[in-house]
C-alpha cells in the first residue's frame, strides 16, 4: 500500500488488517454509532440495516428500554458464574418455559453452544432409555448450526467442515424437505434429528408442515429426539414467536440465540422434562451463562418479542414486504426466486449474492450472502412500511446497477 492511500484508509481498517485473524472480508467502512434501523459510519453516512447484527438486533439500535435496562444492570452483578443462584437467570427461564413447548432451560453464551449442549445431551438421554448404540445424528443439506466441532459435524457445507476433518462421527445428511429420505436414515441407531423450520445461513429454505410433522412422527417411532434449531429463525422473526408454531408440532429441545440478549452473547437449550430427567449436576455448564446482567436485557429481549401485538405487526409488515419483493425484486432479471416468512426472506440471484451486497454498500443499504447466491433480509423487527419501501426500493436499484456493471 503506497502512503497516500495508507493515510485515506481509517485506522481502525489498517489496525484490523494488520492484528486481526482474517476470516471475515468486511467492507471498507467504520460503524460507530446506531439508531432505530439505521447504522452510521465514522463520516456520518448512513445505512438502512437489512442484516441486525445476523438477526440479532430485533429491537434495532438505541432502543430506550434497552439502554435503561443495560444501564441500571451495569450498576448490579454483572456475573457472579453459575455456581451461585440470581434472580434474573431464574426469571428468564421462567419466561421461556411458560411462553413454549419445553419445561426446562439450559443457557449458554452462542449458537454454536446451544448445538453443542443439545448433541450433548441428545446423547445422554438415548445412551439412559436405549444403551451405548444409539449416537448417531440426523441433519440436512443446507443445514448451518455452527462452527465448533460438534455443530461443525451437523452443518452441511463442505467449505466449512472439509479443512478441519475429522469431525464427530456418525452424522448422516439428508435432502432438505424429503421425509421418505429422512425416514429411511432415522433408525433405532438415531439418538436425534437436527432442523432447522427455516434454513437461515444456507440460503432460507423453509421446511414444508408435512416435512417437520413426518420429522415428529418417525422420532416417535424411532426413540430419536427432535431438535430444532431456531437460533435464526426463532423469538419473533417470522411473525410467530416460534417458526415451529405454524407446523402444529413440538420438538424434544430447541436452540435459541441470536437475537435473545439484544447483542449480548447468549444462548439457551429449551427441552422436556424427560430430556432433562437425563442430566444431573455436573453433566454439562458454562462459566459465563446467563449472567444477571444478560439476563435482565434478554427479559426485556423476550417480553417485547413475545407481546401478541408485536407479533402480529411482524406478520402484517412480513406480508407488506412479501408484497413489495413480489412487485419490485421477484420480476428482476437478475432473481431466479423469492423466499421466506416474516422479516426474513432470501432473493436466489443468477449472480453471487457478495456481488449483491457489495453494490448494496453504495446504495447505503446493509444485506448479506445466505450461500453462495442468496441475498438475505433480516432487517430490525421494529422497522416501518415506510423504511420496508425504502429497503425494497435500494435493493431494486443495487439489481440494477449490477445489471450496469456487468454490461459495461
Ligand atoms: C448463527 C447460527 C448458529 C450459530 O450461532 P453462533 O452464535 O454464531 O455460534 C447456529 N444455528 C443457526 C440456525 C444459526 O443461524
Amino acid at each position: 500500500m503506497n502512503e497516500t492511500v495508507q493515510q485515506l484508509v481509517p485506522t481502525a481498517i489498517a489496525l484490523e488488517r494488520q492484528y486481526v485473524l482474517q476470516t471475515y472480508r468486511r467492507p471498507d467502512f467504520v460503524l460507530v454509532r446506531g439508531e432505530g434501523v439505521r447504522l452510521f459510519d465514522e463520516t456520518g453516512r448512513a445505512y438502512l440495516d437489512a442484516v441486525a447484527g445476523i438477526a440479532v438486533n430485533a429491537l434495532g439500535y438505541g432502543d430506550p428500554e434497552l439502554v435503561a435496562t443495560l444501564r441500571v444492570a451495569a450498576e448490579g452483578l454483572i456475573h457472579v458464574s453459575n455456581l451461585y443462584h440470581t434472580e434474573p437467570q431464574a426469571r428468564l427461564a421462567q419466561a421461556l418455559v411458560e411462553c413454549s413447548f419445553a419445561d426446562r432451560v439450559f443457557f449458554c453464551n452462542s449458537g454454536t453452544e446451544a448445538i453443542e449442549a443439545a448433541l450433548k445431551f441428545a446423547r445422554k438421554y438415548a445412551r439412559q432409555h436405549y444403551g451405548a448404540h444409539k449416537t448417531h445424528f440426523v441433519a440436512f443439506t443446507n443445514s448451518f448450526h455452527g462452527r465448533t466441532m460438534g455443530a461443525l459435524s451437523t452443518t452441511a457445507t463442505e467449505k466449512y467442515r472439509a479443512p478441519f476433518e475429522p469431525l464427530v462421527p456418525g452424522v448422516q445428511f439428508v435432502p432438505f424437505n424429503d421425509l421418505q429420505a429422512a425416514e429411511q436414515v432415522i433408525t433405532d441407531q438415531v439418538c436425534a434429528v437436527l432442523v432447522e423450520p427455516i434454513q437461515g445461513e444456507g440460503g432460507i429454505h423453509l421446511a414444508t408442515m408435512e416435512f417437520l410433522q413426518g420429522l415428529r412422527t418417525r422420532c416417535n417411532e424411532q426413540g430419536a429426539l427432535l431438535i430444532f434449531d431456531e437460533i435464526q429463525c426463532g423469538l419473533g422473526r417470522t411473525g410467530t414467536l416460534w417458526a415451529h408454531e405454524p407446523a402444529g408440532v413440538t420438538p424434544d429441545m430447541m436452540t435459541l440465540a441470536k437475537p435473545l440478549a439484544g447483542g449480548l452473547p447468549t444462548g439457551a437449550v429449551l427441552m422436556t422434562q424427560a430430556v432433562a430427567d437425563a442430566m444431573v449436576p455436573g453433566d454439562h455448564g458454562s462459566t459465563f451463562a446467563a449472567g444477571p446482567l444478560v439476563c435482565q436485557v434478554a427479559q426485556v429481549v423476550f417480553r417485547r418479542v413475545s407481546q401478541p401485538e408485536f407479533l402480529a405487526e411482524v406478520r402484517a409488515k412480513g406480508e407488506y414486504l412479501a408484497a413489495r419483493l413480489d412487485q419490485c425484486i421477484r420480476p428482476h432479471r437478475l432473481v431466479r426466486g423469492v423466499r421466506g416468512r416474516g422479516l426474513m426472506w432470501g432473493i436466489e440471484c443468477t449472480v453471487e449474492a457478495t456481488v449483491v451486497v457489495n453494490a448494496a454498500y453504495r446504495r447505503d443499504l446493509l444485506v448479506c450472502a445466505a450461500g453462495t447466491h442468496v441475498v438475505r433480509l433480516l432487517p430490525p423487527l421494529i422497522i416501518t412500511r415506510a423504511e420496508i419501501d425504502e429497503m425494497v426500493d435500494k435493493l431494486a436499484a443495487t439489481l440494477d446497477d449490477v445489471v450496469q456493471e456487468s454490461a459495461r
